[in-house]
């Protein structure tokens, strides 16, 4: 079952429910539960992108490099930049995936190798955070979560079957595991993928630094609160 299709029909079936439910459950606004509905279908081939081969590979690339630069515009734009520069920077996202980054994954991963995996995932979800700015964070951690539920859809899928993206069995190689995995027997490549993981953390870190500051007053109100309980118990002592 799991060909390229079964895999898109498993995570758009999720997409679906997911959309779904942040209109009616988190009352959101339509285009971000299409966008998430969206992301959660398309992340369900996401993992594959370390095939090397075959046109649903092609479709990946040239489709992440049109959403990425688009999830990456309401930041730019909140960063004041002048138009030209948004631009600029838009298209050379989009050349540097079409064919930068689909080179580099061609000759660096293995098929069902570290990208076929837990910390994958995370690093899928935490990446969507980080590119798309919105008001409302519930907004940011949904699409993350979308993103996150189609590459686990794809995990679990090729976890239950070995068939390949194009629906043929696959022969693995030395270095690829089972997919629902968090090591792969290449340490190499195990420590590069929790070396992005932690940096993408540090920086998701680095932005609830906000909140922080908020917790940290609520805080001091708390104390302040628990304070003045205690000088008013304090006379009848
Ligand atoms: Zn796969």
């Amino acid at each position: 079952m799991a060909s390229y299709r079964g895999h898109l029909a498993f995570s758009t079936i999720l997409g679906v429910g997911y959309g779904a439910a942040a209109l009616y459950y988190w009352q959101m606004d339509w285009v971000s539960a299409l966008l998430g509905a969206g992301l959660t279908a398309a992340s369900g081939m996401l993992p594959d992108l370390d095939s090397d081969s075959g046109v649903p590979v092609r479709a990946l690339f040239g489709g992440a490099a049109v959403v990425i630069p688009l999830l990456m515009l309401p930041r730019l734009l909140s960063a004041q930049l002048p138009l030209e520069q948004v631009l600029l920077i838009l298209a050379s996202v989009h050349f540097f995936i079409r064919y930068g980054a689909a080179a580099i994954f061609r000759k660096s991963t293995v098929h069902r190798g570290m990208f076929h995996s837990v910390p994958a995932m995370l690093i899928a979800g935490l990446a969507v955070f980080l590119l798309y700015h919105h008001p409302n964070d519930l907004v940011r951690y949904y699409l993350a979560g979308g993103v996150m539920l189609g590459f686990l859809s794809h995990l679990v899928l090729d976890e239950l079957c070995s068939v390949d993206i194009m629906g043929a069995k696959i022969k693995l190689n030395q270095f690829a595991g089972t997919a629902l995995k968090f090591f792969s027997p290449s340490w190499g490549a195990t420590a590069a993928t929790y070396l992005l993981l932690a940096g993408l953390a540090y920086i998701a870190a680095q932005e609830f630094d906000g909140p922080r500051e908020q917790l940290k007053q609520w805080q001091q109100k708390a104390l302040n609160v628990g304070s003045s309980f205690g000088k008013a118990k304090a006379p009848i002592r």
